[in-house]
């Protein structure tokens, strides 16, 4: 990935004035051009290259980091997360960004599935990391921390990387095979069952920016750089997730690409958010719909200067056009609009259209160049214009399927089209609009909740005999998750008509699953009381009868 960003095309100028990274609590820059002072490496003296030099050189020594090995970062956004992402990648190995508030055990599954051998925590996530690291029979020596901690850090690697020769060769990749050597693990649900690790190749998030640098030349014909979506010297805000696929592709590779600056963002916190955008004039937002529901309704906005804004894509789910409508009126200067994509296409496929300032309200934007799309009736024929059907996509930046799971990548990606599970109408003038979800996710806060393993998780309570997990909608999350649960005989009688009882399981319930899982996760739809979970004659839950009894009970509260 590196060497992509190194390269110079003409009409790529990177401003070698301007930060990369800029850390947001303390405002330290971390250039391309700054020098380093521990002396000369064989790559340059460059600050960002020669921390990745000095990183991949002390993974080789101290932990033999090699081709294929698994690196998995459990942390907050950090200004070396991308350089631990570039120098893992130059000894050849594969990176699998975990979410810091995991719970050990989701953190341990994740450990396993990926088969990791090294963990990046961050001092904040340690004390889950070394549980998890445990569990998983990895060495507590090989739990490193990007800040101070009781384990080895990143920075003495880097160091000790940094006073050796060079123990590694440079990982290059051989013409064409970018498109099969996996660069990373990031984990999705993909349209059935629980979180699967998606392959994806070092060419996919790297042709996904080259498909997003087309779509932003005006009426076809290359416009000047200021012109621009995206320009050198513009300030983008690291808030979203490097460990998801849309933080991934925006912030690590499109924002250096593009010649722009990063403010790495730890943690979301909307005042802090604010003060940020005031104090390094962020120019462009990309985010999640509840921040934008933050942006339209929080009373501290009018506190601060946002006037710098320029930009703002909202994706991972739905943006309703009221919400598009409200924004309009707080950044009035800034381009809005949607862009849609999923792990499994690492990430975008559409994007709003450059014609329009504001992207059409409720739509989802159009294409990005090399995708072709088709739109596919519950019989398998093809939906014409303004017709509903699931949507499916070739696209370059496709991933390579679920690791180590040949059925249900096949169940996925069929003859090299993704099966995307959502369902949408494509306009005449090519705007996409993404109308329901035919997949078993739901989307809580644009992070994926697979009812597969709440149920899973809910099954492990005493009282419970059987139990779906539906969504309902949420103003604030987009959705949540709520459970029907068929208590066991034994429960049932115990809590008869008593109300306090019936309080006092749907409690334990809700407990149970909040014990064990990250909190976006949570029952905050509540537990409702079910005789019976309805199936089909085959035995396949009939979540959709579920999921409408859900909506209609929470619109009679
Ligand atoms: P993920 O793999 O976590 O990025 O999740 C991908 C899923 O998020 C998609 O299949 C959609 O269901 C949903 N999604 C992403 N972007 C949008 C959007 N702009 N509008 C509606 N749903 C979206």
């Amino acid at each position: 990935t590196q060497f992509f960003l190194d390269s110079h095309h003409p009409r790529r100028p990177v401003r070698t004035d301007a930060p990369w990274l800029i850390e947001d609590e303390t405002g330290r820059r971390i250039g391309y051009e700054e020098r380093f002072l521990l002396g000369a490496c064989p790559f340059g003296n460059l600050k960002i290259r020669a921390r990745t030099f000095g990183f991949a050189n002390g993974l080789a020594l101290r932990y033999s980091i090699k081709e294929e090995d698994v690196v998995l970062i459990f942390s907050p956004n950090h200004v070396d997360y991308p350089p631990a992402i570039w120098a893992t990648h130059r000894l050849g190995g594969i990176v699998s960004g975990a979410n810091p508030t995991y719970t050990a055990e989701e953190l341990l599954h994740q450990i396993q599935a990926v088969k990791a051998t090294l963990i990046i925590a961050h001092p904040s996530s340690l004390h889950t990391a070394l549980d998890a690291a445990r569990a998983a029979h990895i060495p507590s020596d090989r739990v490193l921390t990007f800040g101070q901690s009781t384990q080895p850090t990143v920075e003495s690697i880097i160091q000790l990387g940094l006073s050796n020769e060079a123990a590694f060769v440079e990982r290059r990749l051989k013409k064409g095979e970018g498109k099969t050597k996996i660069a990373f693990l990031n984990f999705s649900s993909g349209t059935t069952g629980k979180p699967k690790a998606v392959a994806i190749a070092h060419y996919a998030p790297i042709v996904n920016v080259i498909q997003i640098a087309q779509y932003t030349k005006v009426n076809e014909t290359y416009t000047p750089w200021e012109e621009q979506r995206f320009r050198p010297g513009d300030i983008a805000a690291g808030v979203l997730p490097f460990f998801h696929i849309y933080g991934l592709v925006f912030s690590v590779y499109a924002v250096p690409f593009f010649g722009m600056s990063l403010v790495v963002t730890p943690k979301f916190n909307f005042t802090d958010f604010l003060r940020s955008i005031e104090r390094h004039h962020i120019t462009h937002l990309t985010l999640v719909p509840p921040q934008i529901v933050l942006l339209c309704k929080h009373p501290a906005v009018n506190n601060y200067d946002l006037s710098a804004i320029r930009f703002l894509i909202s994706g991972a789910a739905p943006l309703s056009a009221e919400l598009v409508n409200q924004l309009m009126k707080v950044i009035p200067n800034a381009q809005i609009g949607q862009g849609y994509g999923l792990t499994e296409s690492s990430t975008s496929l559409t994007m709003f259209s450059v014609d329009e300032k504001i992207g059409i309200p409720g739509g989802a934007g159009r294409f990005l160049p090399g995708i072709v799309a088709r739109v596919v009736r519950p019989d398998g024929s093809l939906a014409g214009f303004d017709e509903p059907g699931e949507l499916r996509v070739k696209t370059p930046s496709l991933a390579l399927g679920y690791w180590n799971d040949e059925k249900a990548t096949n169940e996925t990606f069929v003859e090299g089209w993704l099966c995307t599970g959502d369902e949408v109408i494509i306009r005449e003038d090519k705007e996409v609009f993404i109308v329901d979800r035919l997949k078993e996710i739901m989307k809580v806060k644009g992070f994926q909740v697979a009812p597969a393993e709440l149920e899973g998780c809910i099954l492990d309570h005493r009282d419970v005999a059987d139990t779906c997990v539906v969504p309902i909608p949420d103003d604030y999350s987009g959705e949540v998750p709520l459970a029907f649960v068929v208590l066991r005989a034994s429960a049932a009688n115990r809590m008869g008509k008593d109300s306090r009882e019936v309080d006092k399981v749907k409690a334990s319930i809700m407990k149970h699953v909040a014990d064990n899982k990250v909190a976006y996760k949570h029952l905050a739809g509540g537990v409702e009381f079910i005789d019976v979970i309805p199936k089909n004659p085959s035995g396949k839950l009939l979540r959709r009868v579920l999921r409408d009894r859900a909506r209609q009970l929470k619109a009679r509260e």
